[in-house]
């Protein structure tokens, strides 16, 4: 059986989320995003859990300030999409201005082990992920689903609370096209597992910008 277990990344108030078979001792860490991933550690300690695989649902410093990390600490391979690649190191201080009280605090994120694509299927410590591009809330969106277990991981991009479009590569147009292909594709009762807040059924997804 899959486990999914949520914690929330301190001063960035968003979601990390560590995904495991319950006998395996091998996990995926989805969107660390504390400096030394000190919310995560203490369950991964207690399950001896060693994440293999990072996934980033996109390029914010709120949902990726962890993955070097996991990458020194642990050598986790990182995936993610080419935009999330190309934007996770531009404007990253403005966040850590706002979060963090060393200004001139650096954080830049090497190249990906793997670029992840539209449709892109894979299969990681035994249980399988498969991508869709949803980009709006910013270019390098991703939701991701945990296939068999009626599960997206949502980033921001699925969310309860109002959609955010982040300048300047977020677009209202295609934010609200990537939430309702989003919901073509899937049952109302999928479960989503979003960036910020709750999980909550697709069918709650805010669209109201
Ligand atoms: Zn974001």
């Amino acid at each position: 059986m899959i486990r999914i277990a949520r914690f929330l990344n301190p001063l960035m108030n968003s979601n990390c989320y560590v995904i495991h078979q319950e006998q395996n001792k091998e996990c995926v860490v989805i969107d660390p995003a504390a400096e030394k991933c000190e919310n995560i550690l203490p369950y991964l300690e207690a399950n001896n859990l060693v994440p293999k695989f990072v996934l980033l649902t996109h390029e914010h410093v709120d949902h990726t300030w962890g993955c070097n990390y996991l990458r020194e600490e642990f050598g986790a391979k990182l995936l993610c999409s080419r935009n999330c690649a190309k934007y996770m190191n531009v404007n990253s201080r403005s966040y850590f201005q706002l979060y963090y009280d060393q200004c001139d605090y650096e954080y830049q994120i090497a190249e990906p082990d793997q670029i992840v694509e539209e449709g892109t299927r894979v299969s990681l410590c035994r249980a399988e992920f498969s991508f869709f591009d949803t980009p709006g809330h910013s270019a390098g969106s991703v939701c991701i689903e945990i296939n068999g277990e009626n599960a997206i991981i949502g980033g921001d991009v699925l969310m309860e609370t109002k959609p955010y479009i982040s300048k300047p590569t977020g677009n209202k147009r295609v934010f609200e096209e990537s939430i309702m292909r989003m919901k073509v594709l899937f049952p109302p009762t999928a479960m989503v597992y979003p960036g910020h807040g709750e999980p909550f059924e697709l069918a709650n997804v805010n669209m109201n910008f």
